[in-house]
């Protein structure tokens, strides 16, 4: 059995604040926010204009620019994402939830990174 696993990245700007926190994060700051939205499938299209393709690449950015548009980039996620406490964890998860509604084909996890040395993966087992 093989498989491929493919991913694209998404860059955000934008302000949280965790209001339980016993630190630093309790404060309202931003972050430059890296998204990973990973696909995958062990079929890749046969013919036409995206032969030898798992998924076109810009067909995985049309589902996640609605989401930056309207939710991620340049907002305060508290806000806009209707949670409490923006976590990493949290904001990944509710990527996955909106690409999971919009059926995006083959959606296997998405990684959230707050900073250059700590991020998150959620995936449904
Ligand atoms: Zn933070």
């Amino acid at each position: 059995m093989e498989h491929w696993q493919l991913y694209k990245e998404f860059r955000f700007e934008a302000a949280h604040q965790l209001p339980h926190h016993d630190g630093k994060c309790a404060r309202l700051h931003g972050h430059s926010w890296v998204c990973r939205v990973y696909i995958r499938g062990d079929r890749l299209t046969a013919s036409g204009a995206k032969q030898g393709m798992l998924m076109d690449f810009g067909d995985l950015k049309k589902y996640m620019q609605p989401l930056l548009d309207e939710y991620l980039d340049h907002y305060y996620l508290n806000e806009t994402l209707g949670l409490e406490s923006p976590t990493s964890e949290a904001i990944a998860q509710w990527i996955y939830e909106q690409l999971a509604a919009m059926n995006l084909p083959g959606l296997d996890a998405v990684e959230i990174r707050e900073t250059c040395t700590s991020g998150c993966i959620y995936r449904r087992i």
